[in-house]
């Protein structure tokens, strides 16, 4: 113990040291950062399980920075080969978020965007894989001045450039880095070997570690033992933390922070409470009553200021979303349903979000339902399921598993006037519904479910044809940010304001055959956006229908808690007019 509180001691004290270091070196040497500042670090790691929402803590913790007026950004670190997140079946990894500059990301890098309502990009998320390609690349290219290559050091400093060009680049005042995986986990030690060297000799760093706090429900009592467990098994790193976030059913009593406190070598007040919450959204409000921002800053000898505007605003939105509200019924028809609830939600996270982003600006709650659209399969039993709900979406999608009940979803939401959105797989879906069952085309599919299709309705973008059969699957879809062009007086036109031009993300290889579309559009299908330079459709809609839109992108991608998406708008909105008015429309 006495070891341990004298490495404490001198830890908090070289923080201070080198935070006041930095502020005196300000006027004359400057750190080799193109802005000439000195960037701040919080690490953030996680112990005990996986799963334990430290993504929403690292958001959190951002969030209540950038509310000070800093530059916040914030960096994911993968411990996988896999050199990003775009190879993974979404049941193996969860959603792979798409950034503006078309990153294949991970899911965390979505929470980020929320919570910071700022974009990313591929840079904000680092995989071993990508260290190890950069390491050996520049191996062979004889940069490394016929040095050997060792694991130790040169790993740990690929990862720390990366850290400090991401710091660089976004002119940042703090990097948030969240840590994956567990502590005591083999796969990221070099992580956090390379975050031990930058704290011993070069930044101001300070260590959060997420821990989790188990209630076993035959003794009904919080314990902490694998708590101090995950301590101790970061300390072996060499990282001592100086903050323990306790994530929990409940929030920790005094005793349990005293534990934690004794025997994790944290002061008291460094111990965190971090309860299940009525909504992720909250987090940064728990974290703030608990002056865990204040403490925080304090570390880098800086003032927080609780009445900062965008606190303000973040507290009165919370607020909103914590008082019962009218329903609002939204049924997602989807597969991967034999994969689990929590899985589930994990692969479609940033619809889910958009749903309840949208809804809450409506003063709405929304409930959303899974239906698996295997058991539309047959046209006819259970499709007047879809009745109950308000509006239905389908999602984003590969292969052709549940294809035809989705087919069939469609077909119901049309006939019926139900308000339906369909997200890139889904507009797809409705292409082929339409050709199908509108135009007459017998057998209309898309070449990904039936290459040998008499009508290709939907078929493979022709850059992608020869990627594909070259097997170069990875970052080679249509990937991150596209213009649409939208026509004048649609319904997307209206949703987004009126704009011309307008921008969404995508992650897809297939499109709409544009030798189809004279015989849709004569048939009633309105393109209402378009890609101005490949002539590639974006958005589809009908007219004399309550809500009938599908998009090729993926717009859930850019909805913000406090900025929701204009189609998401659009949809809830209809969804929640009883029996759906019909939409006049304007031109
Ligand atoms: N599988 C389809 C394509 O590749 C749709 C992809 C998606 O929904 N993201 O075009």
């Amino acid at each position: 113990m006495v070891r341990k509180k004298s490495l404490k001691r001198s830890v908090r004290k070289s923080v201070k040291k080198r935070v006041n270091k930095t502020t005196n070196k300000r006027k004359g040497r400057t750190a080799p950062k193109k802005s000439g500042k000195k960037v701040k670090y919080i690490i953030v790691t996680g112990g005990v399980l996986s799963g334990l929402g430290k993504g929403v803590v690292t958001a959190s913790i951002a969030n209540m920075i950038q509310s000070q007026g800093y530059t916040v950004s914030v960096v994911k670190i993968d411990p996988y080969i896999n050199v990003d997140a775009g190879t993974m079946r979404p049941t193996e990894h969860g959603e792979v978020f798409v950034t503006d500059d078309g990153g294949e990301t991970d899911q965390d890098i979505g929470t980020y965007e929320r919570f910071l309502e700022k974009n990313f990009g591929k840079k904000n998320n680092i995989t071993t894989g990508q260290v190890y390609q950069e390491v050996i690349r520049r191996e062979r290219n004889l940069e490394f001045g016929g040095k050997c290559v060792e694991v130790i050091p040169h790993i740990p400093r690929e990862v720390q450039r990366r850290v400090r060009e991401v710091a660089s680049e976004a002119n940042a005042d703090f990097i948030v880095v969240e840590v994956g995986g567990t502590i005591g986990d083999y796969q990221n030690i070099l992580f956090l070997e390379a975050f031990r060297e930058m704290h011993l000799h070069t930044d101001p760093v300070v260590f959060v570690h997420v821990v989790y706090l188990p209630v076993p429900s035959n003794i009904g009592e919080m314990k902490t033992k694998p708590a101090q467990h995950s301590i101790r098994a970061l300390n072996s790193a060499g990282i001592q933390p100086d903050f323990v976030i306790c994530r929990a059913r409940n929030e920790l009593d005094e005793v349990r922070k005293r534990k934690i406190s004794m025997f994790g070598n944290v002061p008291i007040e460094n111990v965190i409470a971090a309860p299940d919450l009525q909504t992720i959204y909250e987090e940064p409000l728990v974290f703030e009553r608990q002056n865990f921002a204040k403490k925080l800053m304090r570390m880098f000898n800086l003032k927080y200021n609780f009445q900062s505007k965008r606190m303000v605003a973040w507290r009165k939105f919370v607020a909103r979303v914590k008082k019962p509200k009218k329903p609002v019924k939204i049924a997602i028809v989807g597969k991967y349903f034999d994969i689990g609830e929590f899985t589930l939600l994990d692969s479609y996270i940033s619809v889910i979000e958009a749903i309840k982003h949208a809804s809450w600006n409506y003063g709405l709650t929304p409930e959303i339902q899974w239906i698996d659209a295997k058991q539309f399969e047959s046209g006819k039993a259970n499709m007047k399921l879809l009745k109950a709900y308000n509006g239905i979406i389908i999602p984003g999608g590969f292969g052709s598993s549940g294809i035809e009940g989705k087919i069939n979803a469609v077909k119901y939401c049309r006939e019926n006037k139900i308000p339906f959105l369909g997200l890139c797989y889904g507009l797809q879906m409705a292409v082929i519904e339409f050709s199908r069952n509108v135009v007459g085309l017998k057998g209309a599919n898309s070449t990904e479910i039936d290459p040998n299709t008499k009508y290709a309705v939907v078929d493979i973008q022709p850059e992608q044809k020869a990627l594909v059969e070259g097997k170069q699957y990875g970052a080679t879809m249509r990937l991150g940010a596209y213009d649409a062009k939208l026509k004048k007086g649609s319904l997307v036109w209206e949703l987004y304001g009126k704009k011309e031009k307008i921008s969404e993300r995508h992650r897809h290889r297939y499109e709409v055959n544009p030798e189809f579309i004279p015989q849709l559009v004569e048939n009633g299908l309105v393109f209402s956006g378009v890609n101005p330079g490949r002539n590639l459709m974006e958005f589809i809609e009908l007219k004399n229908h309550p809500f009938f839109v599908a998009t090729q992108a993926h717009p859930e991608l850019k909805s913000r808690p406090l900025r929701p998406s204009p189609v998401f708008l659009g949809f809830i909105k209809a969804a929640s007019q009883k029996n759906g008015k019909k939409r006049k429309y304007t031109k």
